[in-house]
């Protein structure tokens, strides 16, 4: 196998690769064929208590590096990525299943995110505040907060630890990350490019096993300052809860409900061409992926038709296969609840224009479906569908559109088609959403904040405040001068 070199299968606790306690492993799965890649720890309190301690002792080196260092240190480890980008793409399509391409694509936005950050790390400065004062100065210092947890999910294995470790690494912080169960691979092999980078031992920790174990020993232990979070918002809300007891500051990037609406006098084609990406990427398991889909009625039965006939003719292949569009879901309660959905919004009057099935190929293939006559009263709705089902709903004007696509206690990301400049400020201005694209759904890069509103998180990740997530300030007060 092309990522052999790059499986690997222990918890990195100070600067050692080491099996679980109870030598406990968890199987892990090609989503594809169903077969073992391989085994990884089961670890729980212990392990991951060994680990904070790693990262709590090797915390006063680290953060006393010069800001070059670190910045160099980051560098190198951009080149890793880079250097190995075939590898560890292959490694993310054989435990996540998601196309070749896609998976490439996702590792070099992991190396971008670290290159940032590695550049940001060089502009952390304070400011001299004008005193009332006489005689007295006043400064603000920014200073790396100590310990951070990461825990990430199976969805983006790579990009989404890239986005915690590049700001942790850049600000001077020490880390403890706990991988997603269902694609450990991605996040254990952080931990060797941060080796081949020359981190050093106990910088970077990475524990893998029981998630609840593994979560409560991070709540309640004091050495872990921060805790970037990357899930559902389930989950999300349990370890804001959790974290009170010790007062962690925490970052959350939880789930979405992305609305995508399109006006009569959008350019269709290139809105046609957008709702297949951000429906259907990664198989619908995007956080930021369109949930729903408001078209206005004057175009309403055109764009059903052409969205249909596209999704139709995606290639469904395992994601190794040349030119596969979509790949398999992640596992069978994936499908199970895809069907689900579908079931419900067909009791609520929905029409299955295309696909609605398991795929002929079985497994965990499943058709790339479009759902006509959509309406309020169906799940998709309301929950993430996390699955490749584009409900579409018809609007009529619009605060209509605005009104639907607010209608949510999420608040990620929300996509729209018009070519009316006075509309998409006005879209700007009122939709309740993080990140919003106007005739553009590929809007995430480095240099943008990515963070969701109202249910959907807390804090950003990318830009420079990315960084600033990571840092605390100091104010000091000299007087007597
Ligand atoms: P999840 O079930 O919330 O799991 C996310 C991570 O949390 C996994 O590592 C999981 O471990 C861990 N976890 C589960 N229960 C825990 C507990 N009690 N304590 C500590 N950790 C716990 O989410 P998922 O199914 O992996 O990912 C899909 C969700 O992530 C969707 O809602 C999606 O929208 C969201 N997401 C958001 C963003 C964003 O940037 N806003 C990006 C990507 C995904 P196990 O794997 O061991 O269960």
């Amino acid at each position: 196998m092309i990522y052999s070199e790059f499986l690997k299968e222990a918890n990195l606790i100070d600067g050692a690769w080491v099996s679980s306690d109870d030598g406990g492993q968890i199987d892990v799965t090609d989503p594809a064929s169903g077969t073992v890649i391989g085994h990884v720890p089961n670890s729980g309190a212990a392990e991951t208590a060994r680990a904070i301690a790693a990262a709590e002792r090797a915390f006063p080196a680290y953060s006393a590096m010069s800001v070059t260092e670190r910045s160099n240190l980051l560098r190198n480890l951009h080149k890793q990525i880079v250097d190995n980008v075939d590898a560890l793409a292959a490694l993310l399509t054989a435990e996540q299943g998601k196309p070749l391409a896609e998976a490439r694509g996702e590792v070099m936005s992991s190396a971008a995110y670290v290159l940032w950050f590695a550049e940001e790390a060089r502009r952390a400065g304070g400011e001299v505040i004008p005193s009332p004062w006489p005689n007295r100065k006043l400064l603000t210092t920014r200073h790396p907060i100590g310990v951070v947890a990461a825990i990430t999910p199976w969805n983006f294995p790579s990009s989404m630890l890239a986005r915690k470790l590049g700001p942790a690494l850049a600000a001077g912080c020490t880390a403890v990350v706990k991988p997603a169960t269902a694609t450990p691979y991605s996040g254990l092999v952080w931990g060797l490019l941060a080796e081949r980078a020359g981190f050093p031992p106990g910088v970077v920790n990475i524990v893998t096993g029981s998630a609840r174990e593994i979560g409560n020993e991070i709540l309640k232990n004091p050495a872990v300052r921060k805790l970037t979070f990357t899930g559902s918002t389930e989950i999300g809300k349990q370890l804001i809860k959790g974290s009170a007891d010790t007062v962690k500051k925490v970052s959350m990037e939880l789930g979405g409900n992305a609305p995508f609406i399109v006006f009569d006098d959008a350019d269709l084609d290139r809105a046609v061409d957008g709702a297949m990406i951000a429906k259907f990427r990664n198989a619908g398991q995007t956080c930021i992926c369109s949930n729903r889909v408001f078209v206005q009625a004057g175009i309403y039965d055109d764009f059903v038709e052409r969205l249909s006939k596209r999704a139709a003719a995606l290639k469904v292949a395992p994601g190794s296969d040349d030119g596969a569009e979509q790949g398999p879901m992640i596992d069978m309660t994936a499908i199970e609840k895809t069907e689900e959905l579908i079931a419900d919004a067909v009791a609520n009057g929905g029409i299955v224009r295309t696909g609605g099935n398991r795929h002929a190929r079985g497994g965990l293939f499943f058709e790339p479906t479009v759902i006509a006559d959509a309406n309020a009263s169906m799940r998709v709705t309301r929950e993430e569908i996390f699955g490749p089902v584009a409900p579409v709903y018809r609007f009529e004007s619009e605060a209509d559109a605005i009104r639907m696509a607010n209608d949510t206690e999420y608040g990620l990301a929300a996509y729209a088609y018009t070519r009316d400049l006075g509309r998409a400020f006005r879209l700007q201005d009122r939709l309740e959403y993080g990140l919003i694209g106007i005739n553009e759904v590929l809007i995430v890069t480095p240099e943008v904040p990515f963070g969701g509103l109202k249910e959907s998180g807390l804090g950003k990740e990318g830009s420079w405040q990315g960084l600033d997530d990571y840092l605390e300030t100091k104010y000091t007060c000299i007087g007597g001068l």
